[in-house]
């Protein structure tokens, strides 16, 4: 089997052990090494139903070049940063809740715990063109350039994106955002944050807390809760 189908199942089912599931809605999607396109979860699937027979091949037109079922609506997300991104391998699209609560704040995100800091100093990107679906290439390639070079970008009245070289990235940086909005709502709630890291702390933990090595064993325990496997 290819080996973007295996990482699409994982990614999917990952997203799926980490609670960042809107029912069938959201994906994640991995580069086509032969660049023909992205793989990405067929429709109509929620994240935690996501096998082989259910990841589908889209190219840029939106053509579904291999696999049954039918594409997402959203696929342009994942085309055109993929187009304006080389270096990313995998995108994850999320509708989780607290991501959506916090970028209705309109509120910079601040690094009170550790999950922010790969969106901090700089602050993420927000993409303000719409809160509608991203149904258009017109769209996607909108999202792509607001995105830039960030690791992730939240998506008022919709959801957000992060991205990565590899799935393990993508995956961890969405599982961080939502846990980073939903920490900075409690603080809210309770008339904060008054203190959080500053530019030059956030810089260190980025490569301390969350280097490599640290989102590999994010994501590997997320794929063996998954898979259900205690230890
Ligand atoms: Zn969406």
């Amino acid at each position: 089997m290819k080996e973007e189908i295996e990482e699409t199942v994982a990614a999917s089912r990952a997203l799926a052990a980490a609670g960042l599931s809107d029912m069938v809605w959201g994906h994640a999607s991995l580069r086509d090494s032969d660049g023909c396109g992205v793989w990405m979860k067929a429709a109509g699937w929620g994240f935690e139903e996501i096998d082989a027979d259910r990841v589908v091949l889209v190219d840029r037109g939106g053509n579904v070049a291999h696999g049954q079922g039918k594409r997402h609506i959203e696929y342009p997300i994942h085309t055109e940063i993929m187009e304006l991104r080389p270096d990313v391998g995998c995108v994850v699209h999320t509708h989780a809740p607290a991501l959506a609560a916090f970028a209705s704040l309109d509120a910079p995100l601040r690094a009170i715990s550790h999950d922010a800091t790969p969106f901090t100093d700089p602050q993420l990107p927000r993409f303000t063109d719409t809160g509608a679906l991203i149904a258009t290439q017109e769209l996607g390639q909108a999202l792509a350039r607001t995105l830039g070079d960030a690791n992730g970008c939240l998506m008022p009245q919709h959801g957000a994106v992060t991205v990565g070289p590899d799935a393990a990235t993508a995956v961890m940086y969405a599982v961080l955002l939502e846990r980073a909005c939903r920490t900075q709502l409690m603080a809210a709630a309770a008339g904060g944050p008054h203190v959080w890291s500053s530019p030059e702390e956030t810089e260190f933990k980025r490569n301390q807390v969350w280097n490599p090595a640290q989102r590999d064993a994010g994501w590997h325990y997320l794929r063996r809760v998954a898979e259900g496997i205690t230890p």
